[in-house]
């Protein structure tokens, strides 16, 4: 069994040890910024792949800058502090990698500044999220996407994820896989944790960055993929509702859910109702980067080799 650890008040400490307090402002009132990292398990390796992880601390910064977080780790300390986290937890499955900036101070009062900030970093087991292989079920939601206007939606912020969660429990109890929210404008904007991909005649089609989507770091590592190694066309411009019904692939992008297949939106199928054959190739090649298998990519991944596991008698 594996005893997981946390980064927390500084040092590195066994999961069940780091608590918050009651007052602390991030949990009454949603101010932190997160990330979440893929640990993808290599057993053939024993080592957890970290997917990224340079990025994702870059948009960590973004995000906390834009909410006034600030952190006093560096970038060097953040992921030398995430690898000791991974290595001393010990999980040999797919995992996720958890750094969240927040006001740590246990007030009352609603504001972002005069506030103390800390940092925390846990890991925690996590499988697929969507069905990679079945492919998705996804309802276009009564939810719209919040817009840059009241909360940034291009930080990664704890607060904003009601919007997501909202999305996501309408789509799951009407039977659905996924939510696909809209904007304020009623243009597409994202999945409730995944960024929005469409095939047409061949072309990439994703919503524009001012349409209140996160600024997804698997939707760029595809996009970078279809461009570099299949040669296709990108286009990042508004997308109708009804463009989603009319394409001839449909496919998610996010940490979770990978790259997940669409295979039918608001009870229509996709294209031919079967994974088309861009998604499929995208999806294979992805898979194969992110569990440190190509070595040309080899500099997306930062190797988190495991000890030898004990073999019971
Ligand atoms: N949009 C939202 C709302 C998300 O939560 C996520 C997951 N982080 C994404 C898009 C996809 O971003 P990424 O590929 O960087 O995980």
């Amino acid at each position: 069994m594996s005893t997981p650890y946390a980064y927390f008040h500084k040092q590195i400490v066994p999961l069940s040890e780091a608590k918050i307090g009651i007052m602390t402002h991030a949990f009454n009132y949603g101010t932190g910024v997160f990330e979440g990292i893929r640990g993808n398990w290599n057993a053939d390796d024993n080592t957890i792949y970290l997917f990224k992880v340079e990025e994702h601390l870059k948009r960590l910064r973004q995000s906390a800058r834009i909410c006034r977080i600030e952190i006093s780790e560096t970038d060097a300390q953040l992921s030398e502090l995430i690898k000791q986290v991974v290595g001393k937890s010990e999980i040999r499955e797919d995992q996720y990698v958890r750094p969240l900036a927040y006001k740590s101070s246990e007030v009352l009062g609603v504001r972002v500044h005069d506030l103390e900030d800390d940092l925390l970093i846990f890991v925690a087991p996590f499988g697929p999220y969507l069905d990679i292989d079945a492919g998705a079920r996804v309802q276009t939601s009564s939810w719209r996407r919040v817009e840059d206007t009241s909360i940034p939606a291009r930080a990664k912020n704890t607060g904003i994820y009601i919007n997501s969660a909202l999305a996501k429990t309408e789509a799951i109890l009407n039977g659905f896989d996924e939510a696909i929210m809209l904007n304020a404008d009623g243009h597409v904007s994202e999945g409730s944790g995944e960024n929005v991909v469409i095939v047409r005649d061949g072309r990439l089609i994703t919503p524009q960055r001012s349409d209140n989507v996160l600024e997804g770091i698997t939707l760029d590592t595809v996009l970078f993929l279809a461009r570099s190694e299949l040669g296709l066309d990108v286009v990042e411009r508004t997308i109708d509702r009804s463009e989603l019904y009319v394409a001839d692939e449909f496919f998610l992008t996010g940490t979770a859910a990978h790259v997940t297949p669409v295979l039918e939106v608001d009870r229509r199928p996709v294209g031919n109702g079967a994974i088309g054959a861009i998604t499929k190739q995208l999806q294979k090649r992805y898979f194969d980067i992110i569990y440190g298998r190509v070595d040309k990519y080899a500099h997306w991944c930062t190797p988190v080799p495991l000890r030898q596991a004990v073999r019971q008698a």
